[in-house]
């Protein structure tokens, strides 16, 4: 009964800045180290879709971590934290602001800078994988089609250019999006992630997928105590899951 559920994290800076979109490097680094410690296998999104495509294949727990927006301290303070345990990860970015700051976030008062095109080359040879988060960080569902198409394509085409691979993944700005949105990232990506807290079903539709936004397991007992969730523990996992889901709810 069952089969695999992927949790696929979701995490955006990772700084002492105030606010739900950053995590302090702290907290990080003992989240991933927790997540070393429970033995739960860290795949990358290209290997989550092959589990997805083949959901007998494998039966184990296993998490994705992706990051969005693609800030500088991505590469300063979350990278080296990744590469001690050898964990993979995706980085979804809006190809405008490549080498700019998080100007779209109108009410930042300071803003964070954002990973050049160098880094980013760098980064992906050493095996980050990178996604698209559109060209200009736009609420896609009010946009017309076309303009959608060209936020769409040409930050694929852009992404692929400048690190020389595939760029097979989307990440929606803001976590919004609609039908018609979903049919146009069908065409130009093989998935796309968005913002609705919960975990995946192996199996199940790989556009649009929820995710576990990070923010909620700044407190480490929560964090461990979700990760603790094998056996029975799996219904633990996922009342605690319902329980954080109607707080952010409601
Ligand atoms: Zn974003």
């Amino acid at each position: 009964m069952g089969g695999a559920a992927v949790d696929i994290l979701m995490y955006h800076s990772i700084s002492n800045d105030v606010g739900p979109t950053s995590i302090t490097p702290q907290v990080f680094s003992n989240q991933m180290e927790m997540v070393a410690e429970s033995g739960i296998q860290v795949i990358s999104m290209d290997q989550f879709l092959v589990y997805s495509l083949n959901p007998n294949a494998h039966s184990d727990r296993a998490i994705v971590l992706t990051f969005d927006d693609g800030f500088q301290n991505f590469a300063d303070t979350a990278f080296p934290i990744l590469q001690r345990h050898k964990f993979r990860a995706t980085v979804f970015l809006a190809t405008d602001y490549v080498g700019q700051t998080d100007i779209w976030e109108q009410s930042n008062s300071s803003s964070k800078k954002i990973l050049p095109w160098g880094v980013v080359r760098d980064l992906s040879r050493n095996g980050v994988v990178f996604g698209s988060h559109s060209v200009s960080h736009a609420d896609l569902t009010l946009l017309k089609p076309n303009t959608l198409k060209v936020e769409l394509k040409a930050s694929k085409q852009e992404i692929e250019c400048k690190i020389g691979k595939a760029c097979k993944h989307f990440a929606f700005p803001y976590g919004r999006t609609n039908d018609e949105v979903n049919n146009m990232v069908s065409r130009y990506y093989t998935s796309s992630v968005g913002t609705r807290f919960d975990r995946t079903t192996v199996g199940s539709s790989v556009y649009n997928l929820p995710r576990l936004e990070m923010f909620y397991f700044n407190h480490l007992d929560r964090w461990r105590d979700y990760l603790g969730g094998r056996g029975a523990g799996y219904f633990a996992a996922r009342q605690l899951l319902r329980k954080l889901r109607r707080r952010l709810t409601t």
